[in-house]
């Protein structure tokens, strides 16, 4: 049986990770999620509709290009699956257009979510400004100060984007106001988890609405090539863009598959957002994955240059995924990856989002070590939100 059909169970398990651990009163709301998604998720309407969707609004099929300068300096053959061409400028709108869909056909008129650097907020009220429905996006103080233009932008999208002022005034306090918020309007309203975390069913349909990037990048890979790439390759926050690029290869055993998470400044906690390397299995926002976390077993705090990378959990399916051994994960630095982002901008006539150079560091790397493979990159995003960041911390020239 296939990978994607046989996983996860009927309750949302891969192996020991997954499940739904909600409050009772939103039991019933995720139940009727479910229900939604395996009745109308899945029809010939709704699939047409995304179809629709993605070719004549998102731009897609986004193409491989092959990274030719890059190759030449490591030795191997780099090629990237270019998400920074995906409409709103990375892979997060190809599950926001579905979930919005998803809402539509529900009967829902209403988008709720957090936001920790306003990625996710910007791709969700994109989505609900395409379907004419209303956007709430709940995002931390420090964050709202810290990431203004995306603030900006969701506001032109015309989203609400309400400040949560208590507690450290960040990622995990926006997910319990968004919640909270939802819990008054949930039959107006559908909440909108941004990547392939949370309860039940979120993990598997977000994996679902992203693997248009690996039935693509297999379909085109092997027209550009004859064959299957030996490695693919994504970074890793939550693990939705390495879902999507992974599920195109994954009963492909030739074909090895990489995760690459953040290793900050270094090992001790604090410094990274390594959970695939330092996580032990644990709980957070309603579901069981591996986690880093602090002496009394709560959420460490975490650290990358890549704001989008720095969650202490991860999605389940990667936590199983390592366990079973068919996803190697490897963790990169804050330097290698601002090396890889200058490279590729220089080289390639590419500036990738910081969380992107995540991966295409670990290619450079891998690539010089085996010369002569084929790598492909999930490249998930563009960099112009991080230019002014990059330029004004670090310079023009790279080291
Ligand atoms: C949000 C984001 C990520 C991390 O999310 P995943 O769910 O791990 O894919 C990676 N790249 C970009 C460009 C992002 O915006």
């Amino acid at each position: 049986m296939s990978y994607l059909k046989q996983y996860p169970n009927q309750d949302g398990y891969f192996g020991d990770f997954g499940g739904a651990f909600l409050p009772p009163e939103l039991e019933s709301q995720f139940a009727e999620i479910n229900r939604a998604y395996l009745a109308l998720g899945r029809s010939a309407d709704f699939l047409n509709e995304l179809r629709y969707i993605r070719k004549h609004y998102q731009g897609r099929p986004t193409p491989v290009s092959y990274a030719r300068n890059l190759s030449r300096e490591t030795g191997a053959q780099i090629y990237l699956k270019r998400e920074d061409l995906n409409h709103s400028g990375a892979h997060k709108l190809n599950h926001c257009m579905a979930e919005a869909l998803l809402a539509k056909h529900m009967g829902k008129t209403k988008l709720i979510a957090e936001t920790g650097a306003g990625q996710h907020g910007v791709a969700l009220a994109t989505a609900a400004a395409y379907f004419g429905m209303e956007c709430e996006i709940h995002m931390g103080e420090i964050d709202i100060a810290k990431e203004a233009p995306n603030v900006t932008r969701m506001k032109l999208l015309g989203a609400e984007v309400v400040p949560v002022g208590f507690g450290g005034r960040s990622l995990k306090e926006a997910v319990d106001s968004a919640f909270q918020s939802y819990l008054g309007q949930a039959e107006t309203a559908l909440f909108a988890i941004g990547s392939v975390v949370g309860p039940h069913p979120f993990p598997l349909m977000v994996r679902d609405f992203q693997s248009v990037i690996g039935t693509e990048a297999r379909e085109q890979f092997l027209e550009l090539v004859g064959e299957l790439p030996d490695q693919v390759g994504a970074c890793l926050g939550g693990g939705s863009n390495a879902m999507g690029i992974f599920s195109g290869f994954i009963d492909d055993e030739g074909v090895s598959l990489n995760g690459v998470e953040p290793l900050g400044k270094g090992t001790k906690l604090g410094e990274h957002s390594a959970t695939m390397t330092f996580g032990k299995p644990g709980m957070i926002h309603g579901f069981k994955c591996l986690l880093l976390s602090d002496e009394e077993g709560n959420p460490a705090p975490v650290h990358s240059i890549a704001s989008g990378l720095d969650y202490p959990g991860v999605g389940p399916e990667h936590s199983f995924l390592k366990t079973s051994g068919r996803v190697n994960y490897h963790a990169i630095s804050d330097d290698e990856t601002l090396d890889a982002f200058y490279k590729l901008s220089r080289m390639e006539g590419i500036i990738p989002a910081l969380e992107s150079a995540h991966a295409v560091a670990w290619a450079m790397k891998h690539g010089r070590e085996n010369p002569g493979e084929t790598i492909l990159i999930n490249l998930s995003g563009r960099g112009d939100k991080d230019i002014d960041y990059v330029a004004d911390n670090f310079g023009f020239e790279g080291s």
